[in-house]
């Protein structure tokens, strides 16, 4: 018996471990703001469209605080086995390393970097019942109101905090900021009027823009958003100079072994693509054809007759008679619905005035 155990322990040693395909499990992906806000509904687009292509659930666990570096730590302190990955952001990567002397992470060392995902402009909204309507209004009505006012965002050093600081120095004007743990909770205090104006990222204000609840009066980035074209973009009313990109992507810790980091990050790559349409669709792999054997006769040639004509068209359908008018409805119309938060934009501007750092500029 004990010989039979040590010729067994003496096998496991010598042989390779028959290691299971990576992922064999679900994988975690940490996104480090809540629910509701921009990097959170572009994580969980993303884990989704991921999963299906891993073949592996790919879970969103919302670590929220102190700007997302709390559950950017939690992602550098994970084990680097592919389980545990992290959402960047402009944020995490960008701001807070030069900003918070005590940052738990250092933003290059303590990363694998898996895939780049997507950008977003920035939205300046106010509440409907602020008194400005316009950029030109707004600027008047806070430069006559120096430190009155305060503005919503998604995290003290934020992108959403420094890009309403740099407008504000721009304009010469002084307003509070409100730092909130992320975008969620700053938008339902601007809609329910706790805080009158919030700088924000696209995908997160755009539902709330679009159903009355914020006013848009500025979008940053070189040309309007074809969601919202009427949102007029801070150069083309003058301020030319002044642009602020936030940037999504998606890391493991330092150590992640390449043979795992390539599965996951050509899935997440590819979350970001449009969905395939009969025109970007890719083609499927050609079958190679078989070689034609001695033995078989060549096929026969093509028929020398021209083909048939192309049948006529049908004659065209008689004009319909006109609609009659429909009958009253009974019941009052429902009351306006949200469009569904998920409606993400399509890559936006890709450069930032404020020259924060990318994924792709920490790694090469
Ligand atoms: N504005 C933050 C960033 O881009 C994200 C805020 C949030 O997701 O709530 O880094």
């Amino acid at each position: 018996m004990i010989r039979k155990t040590c010729i067994a322990l003496a096998l496991a040693a010598v042989l390779p471990a028959a290691h299971a395909e990576f992922p064999d499990r679900p994988i975690t992906l940490i996104v480090p703001f809540p629910a509701g806000g921009p990097t959170d509904i572009v994580g969980r687009l993303a884990a989704a469209k991921a999963g299906e292509i891993l073949g592996q659930q790919v879970v969103v666990e919302n670590r929220t605080g102190a700007s997302g570096t709390i559950g950017m730590a939690a992602t550098a302190r994970a084990k680097p086995d592919g389980y545990t990955v992290g959402l960047a952001t402009v944020s995490t990567h960008g701001t807070a390393p030069h900003l918070f002397p005590k940052l738990a992470y250092d933003p290059v060392q303590d990363f694998t970097p898996i895939s780049n995902l997507v950008t977003s402009p920035n939205i300046l909204s106010v509440n409907p019942q602020y008194p400005a309507k316009t950029l030109a209004e707004f600027v008047s009505h806070v430069r006559a109101n120096p430190g009155k006012d305060g503005y919503a965002n998604a995290g003290a050093g934020g992108v959403n905090d420094l890009g309403m600081i740099w407008f504000l120095q721009i304009t010469g004007g002084k307003m509070n900021s409100i730092s909130y743990r992320g975008s969620a909770p700053a938008l339902t205090d601007t809609v329910g009027g706790v805080v009158p104006v919030i700088f924000d990222n696209f995908p997160s204000s755009l539902p709330y823009i679009k159903s009355n609840h914020l006013r848009a009066l500025a979008i940053t980035g070189t040309a309007r958003n074809p969601r919202l074209p009427d949102v007029p973009t801070f150069a083309e009313q003058g301020y030319k100079d002044y642009d602020v990109t936030a940037w999504y992507g998606v890391v493991g810790p330092a150590g992640l072994p390449a043979h795992v980091r390539a599965k996951p990050a050509p899935a997440f790559a590819n979350t970001g693509r449009p969905p395939a349409t009969p025109a970007n669709r890719p083609t499927p792999p050609r079958r190679p054809t078989p070689a034609p054997s001695p033995h078989t006769p060549p096929p026969p040639p093509p028929p020398a007759t021209p083909p048939p004509p192309p049948p006529t068209p049908p004659p065209p359908p008689p004009p319909r008679p006109p609609r009659p008018p429909p009958p009253p409805h009974p019941h009052p119309p429902p009351p306006p619905t949200l469009p569904h938060p998920c409606d993400t934009p399509p890559i936006a501007s890709s450069h930032s005035l404020l020259r924060l750092p990318t994924l792709t500029s920490h790694y090469p």
